[in-house]
């Protein structure tokens, strides 16, 4: 892990989900990593998608979102916002997502990023192959994530089900879709049941999942 890239999406920065973003700047400056972050909220980040993503249309009747990123990434003319965040990308072998979990998901914020940044003809499509063909193979990704939820909640017998099954459109749906080798993730259950001192050992098993993961079988792929 060399060039990383945060994807940062909590609207407080004192949070702890904040905190578990800056034990990865600090632990990846300490690697002498390069790092870039986008954090979202304190960008002004729009998550939202539209005609707005785009300094021209190719068809101004009719707007097809796809066909209409596919047309700005043949001719540049994406929003320069946009170009910033995928110029980001390319420029990374490691992205991480780090964020809190809503509704079982990604917050809107960073599901608005993945929407409009991973567009088709620049992340897929357009003759562009998916999955282990897909274009961004040679990078890695996981995720780092708080829930409300404590731990029992999510097992087999728990009553939010299965993990692997509430991650699978994240997972294999967005980063395997691209292409990416998708590493297990860091989840820190429930934070805001955790003492002090319970949630310091949980910054220094971040840093030991940050240590080891890359010598993780990624979840997803012929390695797997
Ligand atoms: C719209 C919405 C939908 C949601 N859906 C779900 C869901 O589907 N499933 C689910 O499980 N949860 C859900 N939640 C809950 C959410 O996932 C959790 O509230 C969140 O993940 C907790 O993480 P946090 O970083 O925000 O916690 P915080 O509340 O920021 O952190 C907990 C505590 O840690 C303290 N802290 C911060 N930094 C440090 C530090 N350095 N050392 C020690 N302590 C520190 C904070 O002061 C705070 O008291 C949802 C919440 C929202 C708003």
């Amino acid at each position: 892990m060399k060039k990383v890239l945060i994807i940062h999406a909590h609207p407080e920065r004192n949070s702890f989900c904040s905190r578990l973003k800056d034990e990865a700047l600090d632990y990846f400056h300490w690697q002498n990593a390069e790092v870039k972050v986008s954090d979202l909220y304190a960008m002004n980040f729009n998550p939202v998608g539209g005609r707005h993503d785009f300094t021209e249309a190719e068809n101004l009747d009719y707007f097809k979102y796809q066909a209409e990123q596919v047309h700005a990434w043949k001719t540049g003319t994406f929003d320069p916002m946009l170009k910033a965040e995928m110029e980001k990308l390319e420029w990374c072998d490691t992205l991480i997502f780090n964020f809190p979990i809503w509704w079982f998901g990604l917050p809107a914020m960073l599901k608005g990023w993945v929407d409009r940044v991973l567009a088709m003809g620049f992340s897929y499509g357009a003759g562009k192959g998916v999955y282990e063909n897909g274009v961004f193979k040679d990078k890695t990704a996981f995720l780092c994530f708080t829930t409300g939820g404590p731990q029992t909640a999510y097992g087999n017998e728990g009553k939010n089900g299965n993990l692997d099954t509430i991650l699978y459109p994240i997972h294999h749906g967005i980063l395997y879709f691209v292409g990416m080798k998708v590493l297990p993730p860091f989840i820190c259950f429930s934070p805001v049941r955790l003492t002090d001192e319970e949630r310091k050992s949980e910054l220094a098993r971040y840093r030991t999942y940050l240590e080891e993961c890359q010598s993780q079988t990624p979840l997803f792929g012929p390695a797997h």
